[in-house]
């Protein structure tokens, strides 16, 4: 395993400010993008339990166990004599760094935070490489004085031990940026929609683990995906969704979403929000209970419900209506007056021919141009998007309204900027093809270092074609 630079923060005693200002540093250095693990002492060899915003990971050996923070660090809990196993557990996230609060004892570099008058005893230290003192003394020669100050401690800390990230993105051999990642995080649902194409996954084998997922999530980031959008089956049935978020943030991705049939939403809007959750899409075919239910054998109510709970929160929703013939393809003003009372913005989606029953395609398929074409006379104004193929949003009485239309528009795939996961691991460079996959997770799961499994990514990169065919 490759280990990742760990340094020890360390005090003569409590009350030096050794725990605020490392928070401070955690809180700077995945701000700026880096993976932090903290080692803390555990008296016991406990397992701590999750609570409402933290995930437990997974019991890690016998002395020590790992927390993914809501705010997207990773703690590891372990007892001094076993630093180093903790130092292995916290590596298997692949951190850039490792920061270990306290262990004055250890190997390790050191940033020691001193009183002027414990000068001498830190000299004593070994390896010690910066003092953090809150007044202005003269400075000792070969180790580095620094301000009581976050911020600086922070940037002596990348200067001296993390190298740059590679932040500029992918391109395919069509000259189309890869941008953002669309990761699928189980193919487990709550529902069962008629119109479903799974995502384009044929028999999925098995899902991810967290730390898998993870370690997905930082290579997409290193290799300068920006924007990350968690789907399924249904991602509010993974536990750990609120740390996936977290972590993502944390990574530097700008644009975290998730797409959701909303079941579940009520109960965990708060938990997501407080992950840094700011938009999601919702599944809603129809605001009709009865055409709800034959749609997706599910309860209209939770939706609503959960939809009115991520409003309160702040959360912006993105309605995704899939249009079908003959089934809702005439309450569309229905739902649009619904997305309008719940400020929400609206999607509407073609059918799209994937993981269908050919009778099934032809019979409710709506070309979705004519639609188009009359919410474009009735809006009061159209933005363009930068992206998705300059794609249009309609205001039309304060609503805003997108079409998506990826069978009837030849051009669709040329605005496509992103690359999927599935939720088995697999790297799927279009949607449409069930033949064109590369096996991240199988890299991972035989030990392929970061680089190897970055050329994966690439190769899936260079095998994406112009147009789906
Ligand atoms: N369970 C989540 C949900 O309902 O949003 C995530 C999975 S679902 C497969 C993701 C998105 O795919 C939803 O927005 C859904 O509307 C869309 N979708 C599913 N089947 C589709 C189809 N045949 N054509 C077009 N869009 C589809």
């Amino acid at each position: 395993m490759q280990y990742p630079p760990a340094l020890a923060i360390v005090s003569f005693h409590s009350g030096a400010g050794k725990t605020t200002l490392l928070e401070g540093i955690i809180r700077i250095l995945t701000r700026m993008g880096y993976r932090v693990c903290v080692i803390k002492h555990s008296a016991h060899n406990e397992i701590r339990d999750s609570g409402k915003d933290t995930f437990k990971y997974r019991e890690a050996g016998a002395a020590a166990s790992t927390l993914l923070q809501s705010s997207g660090y990773l703690e590891v809990c372990s007892q001094s004599a076993d630093l180093p196993l903790a130092i292995d557990v916290a590596s298997r996230f692949n951190p850039d760094i490792v920061l270990c609060e306290g262990f004055k004892d250890s190997g390790l570099p050191k940033i020691a935070v001193v009183e002027s008058s414990e000068l001498g005893l830190g000299t004593q230290l070994q390896g010690v490489v910066a003092f953090v003192l809150k007044e202005d003394v003269a400075p000792v020669s070969g180790v580095t004085s620094l301000p009581h100050d976050p911020s600086a401690v922070a940037a002596f800390i990348e200067s001296r031990f993390l190298t740059p990230r590679r932040k500029v993105p992918l391109t395919d051999r069509y000259g189309r940026r890869i941008l953002g990642i669309r990761m699928s995080l189980t193919q487990r649902c709550n529902l069962n929609c008629v119109y479903c194409h799974h995502e384009g996954e044929g028999s999925p084998s098995g899902e991810m683990h967290t730390d898998e997922v993870l370690r997905i999530l930082r290579l997409a980031r290193d290799l300068g995906m920006r924007r990350v959008k968690f789907t399924g089956g249904e991602p509010l049935l993974r536990r750990d969704l609120g740390g996936i978020i977290a972590y993502s943030y944390a990574l530097g991705f700008e644009d975290v979403g998730v797409t959701t049939n909303g079941q579940l939403l009520r109960e965990r809007a708060l938990e997501l929000h407080e992950a840094g959750l700011r938009r999601l899409n919702l599944s809603l075919p129809s605001v009709d209970p009865t055409v709800y239910r034959s749609i997706t054998g599910g309860d209209l109510r939770n939706v609503v419900e959960g939809l009115e709970a991520a409003r309160r929160l702040g959360i912006h929703v993105k309605i995704n209506t899939v249009v079908m013939r003959g089934i809702n393809d005439s309450s569309i003003d229905t739902i649009l007056e619904f997305a309008r009372r719940h400020s929400s913005q609206l999607q509407l989606i073609e059918l799209e021919d994937l993981h269908l029953d050919k009778g099934f395609f032809e019979k409710y398929h709506v070309d979705l141009a004519q639609t188009e074409q009359m919410l474009s006379g009735a809006s009061d104004s159209v933005v363009e998007r930068g992206e998705m193929n300059r794609r249009r949003v309609y205001l039309v009485k304060g609503l805003p309204i997108e079409i998506v239309r990826p069978v009837s528009n030849p051009n669709f795939c040329t605005g496509c900027t992103r690359i999927r996961v599935t939720s088995d691991g697999k790297v799927k460079p279009c949607l449409m093809r069930d033949d064109l996959l590369f096996d991240l997770l199988g890299g991972i799961r035989s030990g392929w270092t970061d680089d190897r499994l970055k050329g994966l990514f690439m190769s899936a990169v260079s095998a994406r074609e112009p147009f789906y065919r």
